[in-house]
């Protein structure tokens, strides 16, 4: 494989930090050569720095402008420019690197991955929010600059990866599999008092305490369910959820023939990761591989609608299109800080969007298509949409 420039975008998070790891095992079997140019965080000057010293990007930035004379002090001597805020990573992120990972979570991430896009860059892209926010313009804006999207989310790494390309048009369904989260088995009134400890607790995966959440609420597969609508041009209508407890089959695309196809792997992000980066090649697995054998059994049950009302409101928001699924992605980004600030309780998070969507139809609705100034739009509804979940949120909490 050749060289390949690599930036990456929340490189101390869950995703960035597996990024990270995976390439440093590929490069040490040979199976890759890579320059990290760019990486970014958004706190985390400790673990940016150690990354910085090990990888020697040019540029190495903190989105929390205080922290930036930590991080000069730490990279003095180093030969690593270090910058902070918003704007210096959508500049970083713009760089033009060959492959940029985009890991930064929730709609913080829209900016720098349109900044990638723009830049023709290959994007990994977990950063599912910010699809969710102007999905069609980003994908447009890496078309147009002769980039490519390709997924990191396991489920849609596991659809990019069976759907076949001569036959797009013979898709019946795009079946997203979902582990049920850490309350697949909850009565509804257990899961009213469910803390964020226990909500973060996920069965099968370790991640970041957003997406974690969003497990639990199962707003993740709603959120999925937008993602992978727009990276796979599907309505809504040919769009399932299926729980399937063990997370071994990440999707499933079934044909019009009655064929189904499934991806399989250990619930392990760097496998999509890996998928993203060397694509259409395959790197070396760093990890045991799957062992169906001892796994035994797989099993599947269709989600419970009325404990998980996340996955109607995703469907609605498909349906109205526009920029609603932007306004149900803020709404839940500003329900889950609430909740895991303890201010409103667990099941307050999809009322909270739920009410959020319905008073922003009432007062407008939800325009749509206006993506000539795709940023701007995104970012305009993204804000607007967070003060109305504030509002609704407050009003939450004060019953609380
Ligand atoms: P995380 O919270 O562990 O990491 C987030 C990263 O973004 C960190 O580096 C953090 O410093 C940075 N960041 C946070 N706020 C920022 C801001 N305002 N500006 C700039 N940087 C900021 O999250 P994660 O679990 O790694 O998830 C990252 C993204 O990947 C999310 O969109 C998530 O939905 C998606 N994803 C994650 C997983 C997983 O297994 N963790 C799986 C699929 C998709
Ligand atoms: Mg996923």
């Amino acid at each position: 494989m050749a060289l390949r420039t690599v930036t990456v975008l929340g490189s101390t998070g869950s995703i960035g930090v597996s990024t990270l790891d995976l390439l440093e095992r590929a490069v040490a079997e040979g199976a890759a050569e890579v320059s990290v140019t760019g990486l970014t965080a958004g706190r985390n000057v400790a673990l940016l720095a150690e990354q910085a010293l090990k990888w020697r990007p040019r540029t190495a930035v903190i989105a929390d402008e205080s922290l930036l004379p930590e991080l000069r002090e730490r990279l003095n001597g180093s030969g690593v420019a270090a910058a902070a805020g918003a704007q210096a990573i959508v500049e970083v992120a713009g760089d033009g690197a060959d492959w940029v990972m985009a890991a930064i979570v929730g709609s913080a991430g829209l900016a720098p991955t349109l900044a990638a896009a723009r830049a023709g860059s290959v994007i990994g892209l977990a950063n599912k929010e910010s699809l969710v926010c102007a999905g069609p313009a980003l994908l447009a804006a890496a078309k147009a600059a002769g980039g490519v999207v390709i997924p990191v989310d396991s489920e849609h790494s596991a659809i990019f990866q069976v759907l076949q390309p001569a036959c797009i048009d013979r898709v019946s369904k795009l079946i997203l599999t979902a582990s049920g989260g850490p309350f697949r088995d909850w009565t509804l009134q257990a899961m009213s008092g469910a803390t964020p400890e226990q909500a973060v607790a996920h069965p099968n995966w370790s991640m970041g305490a957003k997406i974690s959440i969003d497990s639990a609420t199962m707003m993740n597969k709603g959120l999925e369910m937008i993602e992978a609508s727009y990276l796979f041009a599907t309505p809504e209508t040919k769009i399932e959820v299926l729980v399937h407890p063990q997370s071994i089959i990440h999707s499933m695309v079934e044909y019009e023939d009655g064929s189904t196809l499934a991806q399989l792997g250990p619930p392990d992000m760097r496998a999509p990761i890996a998928c993203a980066f060397a694509w259409p090649d395959r790197l070396p697995w760093p990890a045991p591989k799957l062992d169906l054998a001892a796994i035994g059994s797989l099993t599947f049950q269709a989600p419970d609608l009325q404990r998980f009302p996340a996955l109607s409101l995703a469907r609605e928001v498909l349906r109205l299109g526009g920029t609603a699924p932007n306004s149900f992605n803020a709404a839940n980004e500003t329900a889950v800080a609430a909740f895991l600030d303890r201010r409103i309780g667990f099941l307050d998070i999809a009322a909270a969007v739920s009410e959020t969507l319905d008073r922003m139809s009432a007062n407008g609705g939800f325009g749509g298509g206006a993506w000539d100034d795709a940023l701007e739009t995104a970012l305009e509804v993204d804000n607007h949409a967070r003060r109305v979940a504030t509002e609704v949120v407050s009003r939450l909490d004060r019953l609380n």
